[in-house]
């Protein structure tokens, strides 16, 4: 394989297009595949541009088969740096290490290094142990993405209505993904069982009771449920926020309408001009605090 090189041929077809191209590097790439017995890879710039073009989502995984065939190392890390620009990226790994890093020498994305939504504070190990292995990492962000959501909503009253729910999402997520990559079949197949497990979950909307619509509430557990869920509901309801609750609060709301009205603006809640009030509370007493500590320094 030593004397490859002097084997160069002028021209070289294409295994892919067919077509014959002058041999260069701007035609085609050099290569560390040993089966290959010509210093440039007979896949041409074009088709390998047009074979990486496409959905986002699959894209790194083109630019790995491909990296496998030209025995280049896919780097992660490098990757990313490169801003997932497949020119600029061969261009940085074919320089390391005089252009003899092979596929071997690849550094995979480990589900450890997964950026997870910065809310979450659950570890990658716990989405394992939650969803289950051998899930891709947009996989897992979009389970927990959909589990959240429906949670809310969704009354987790033992453990067999959380495996439920888990079960429907994982499936449904999955669904959403086969849609991005016209994935014809398996939409079919993950909706069949999203369907399914929507059934099982009791979270198909036919099957919602009045009581589910309206937000009723007909029992003491309910209501603590919903007490629950509330947010600050403690804080809020003594304040009385949403509305005046005197004369003063009263004429403050009426004169900022009254101004708005006359610029033309859309009259506001009572609970903006609360808002606002608060907030001016809240920078006064940060610089009267900062006036205070300066002057006790
Ligand atoms: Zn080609």
């Amino acid at each position: 394989m030593t004397d490859r090189i002097l084997k160069e041929p002028e021209y070289m077809t294409c295994l892919d297009c067919d077509s014959s191209w002058k041999v260069s590097t701007n035609t085609y790439y050099e290569h560390n595949n040993p089966f290959v017995g010509t210093k440039y890879y007979p896949l041409c710039k074009k088709c390998i541009k047009k074979y990486l073009n496409g959905d986002e989502h699959t894209k790194e995984k083109r630019v790995q088969t491909i990296l496998q065939q030209l025995n280049r190392p896919w780097i992660h890390d490098q990757w990313e740096k490169n801003n997932c620009d497949w020119g600029r990226y061969m261009r940085h790994v074919s320089s390391l290490n005089n252009g003899h890093m092979t596929f071997i020498d690849s550094e995979f994305e480990t589900l450890k290094q997964v950026d997870m939504p910065s809310d979450k504070s659950s570890t990658n190990d716990e989405l394992v142990d939650k969803w289950g292995l051998g899930h891709q990492p947009d996989e897992y962000i979009a389970f927990e993405k959909k589990f959240d959501f429906l949670k809310r909503d969704y009354a987790l009253r033992n453990s067999m209505h959380e495996e439920a729910l888990k079960k429907y999402c994982r499936y449904a997520a999955k669904e959403e993904f086969a849609v991005v990559n016209n994935d014809f079949k398996g939409i079919e197949m993950w909706s069949k069982l999203a369907n399914k497990a929507a059934e099982d979950a009791k979270i198909n909307p036919k099957q919602f009771t009045k009581a589910d619509l309206t937000d009723g509430i007909d029992s003491f557990g309910e209501m603590s449920r919903a007490v629950e869920k509330a947010v600050d509901v403690v804080e809020i309801l003594p304040r009385f926020i949403q509305r005046a609750n005197d004369k003063v609060d009263f004429t403050i709301w009426c004169y900022v309408n009254y101004e708005r009205d006359l610029h033309g603006l859309p009259l506001v809640d009572y609970k903006e001009i609360y808002k606002f009030i608060e907030e001016r509370e809240k920078a006064y007493d940060e610089e009267v605090g900062l006036i205070e500590s300066s002057d006790t320094a």
